[in-house]
């Protein structure tokens, strides 16, 4: 009798983790026994080592991406009146930030091919209460961060960095986090360096706002309960920062299979007998850019992105749908009044978009079922259309 396959999920954290057990074990214990919870010698280490893994000069540990970015614009004092510049195709924390502080967020479209800022159309929104752009470095592929930069530069607006998804990514070789004012980092468990609940690291180059940066995720507390500025509690605690230093070690071994298996699906998909070009595209990587496929998302034609999905679901093939809702189109954002028209590219991406599995402990038998039936999902459309 035929075994039949096993389900492909989109995502098995407990794989990743397992070869790791005793380490992260052994790691726990030594936390228990000091005593240490918050503040303890792993979290002040694993600052140092993210902040040199970025090449920046300072890592600020707290409570979550979503805190690191908030605490950016905390700590440049942005608030009423002020514009944030953001793509609105992006997960939620990018422009909750800027609207929880009582800013504006001015929406740049993207590009089509990387899913990242559209620089020229980010250029042409800077206006002369623009405080901040925060670039998205989606998918684990740098935006065009060097240009970027040089056109915030020239209007003297701060870059903050969202490397949520992008640690260890890089452009021209220098890595996500080292380029803007300050880069925010996410340790939630399906980011590429995911802890065991909530995390989230702040760097900087810059010793004055690496020292505002702490100052905020710490009630604004200088010297003890006197309180300079309205800070807020951001910690990383020291049990995540074990278990994050243990999965630091093994970083580069893990973006090395992302990778490995980024180029397979690339190889199989695009074997036009299976699936023909004008179906699917496949991710584009900008050739300045070394990108760590925290998510490998293909682009599906013809509106038959829910139909294809459906299909893998039926077939046990896990995807996900990254990000269906832009930012402007959400309800709790509907109070900014955006007219989507100078978005197409945003909308397009969000009708289109679909993530496959990619984990680094994803087989290779599984890759190729998971092709097998999309390319099966397209047989059938030709069978049908042909009867
Ligand atoms: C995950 C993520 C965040 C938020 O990180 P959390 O640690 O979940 O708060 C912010 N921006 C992007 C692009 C993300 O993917």
């Amino acid at each position: 009798m035929v075994q039949a396959p096993k389900n492909v999920p989109l995502l098995d954290i407990n794989r990743d983790n397992r070869p790791h057990r005793d380490e992260f074990i052994e790691a726990l214990t030594e936390v228990v026994d000091s005593g240490r919870f918050l503040f303890g010698p792993d979290v002040v280490e694993l600052e140092k080592e993210v902040a040199a893994h970025s090449q920046a000069d300072h890592g600020i540990g707290c409570a979550s991406g979503s805190d690191a970015l908030l605490l950016a614009l905390m700590a440049l004092g942005i608030g009423p009146g002020d514009e944030v510049i953001v793509p609105s195709f992006t997960f939620f924390a990018s422009v909750s930030c800027v609207t929880r502080l009582g800013a504006t967020p001015i929406f740049a479209d993207i590009r089509p091919d990387t899913f990242n800022i559209d620089t020229r159309h980010m250029e042409s929104l800077i206006t002369e209460r623009t405080r901040a752009i925060i670039p998205v470095h989606l998918f684990g592929q740098c935006a065009e961060i060097d240009r970027i930069c040089q056109v915030a530069g020239q209007h003297d607006v701060p870059v903050i960095e969202d490397a949520a998804q992008a640690i260890g990514a890089a452009y021209h070789s220098r890595p996500a986090g080292s380029w803007g004012l300050v880069g925010c980092f996410s340790f939630y468990p399906t980011k590429n360096l995911g802890g065991m609940g909530d995390g989230g690291m702040m760097t900087s180059c810059d010793s004055e706002m690496a020292d505002r940066l702490r100052l905020f995720a710490g009630h604004g507390m200088r010297p003890r309960y006197y309180h300079q500025v309205v800070g807020i509690n951001s910690r990383l605690d020291t049990f995540q920062a074990a278990v994050l230093r243990v999965k630091l070690r093994h970083l580069g071994d893990a973006v090395e299979k992302r990778t490995a298996i980024a180029n397979r699906y690339k190889e199989l998909l695009s074997d036009q007998q299976l699936v023909g070009p004008d179906e699917l595209t496949l991710p584009y990587v900008d050739p300045h850019a070394f990108h760590v496929w925290n998510q490998f998302s293909i682009r599906v034609a013809g509106g038959q992105r829910d139909a294809l999905r459906a299909h893998l679901a039926d077939q046990g093939v896990g995807s996900e749908i990254y990000y269906p809702v832009p930012m402007h189109q959400q309800e709790c954002f509907e109070f900014l009044g955006v007219d989507g028209s100078t978005l197409p590219e945003t909308e397009r991406a969000a009708a289109e978009i679909l993530n496959l599995p990619v984990f680094p402990g994803l087989t290779e038998a599984e890759q190729c079922r998971v092709v097998d039936s999309i390319a099966s999902f397209y047989q059938q459309q030709s069978a049908r259309i042909a009867a």
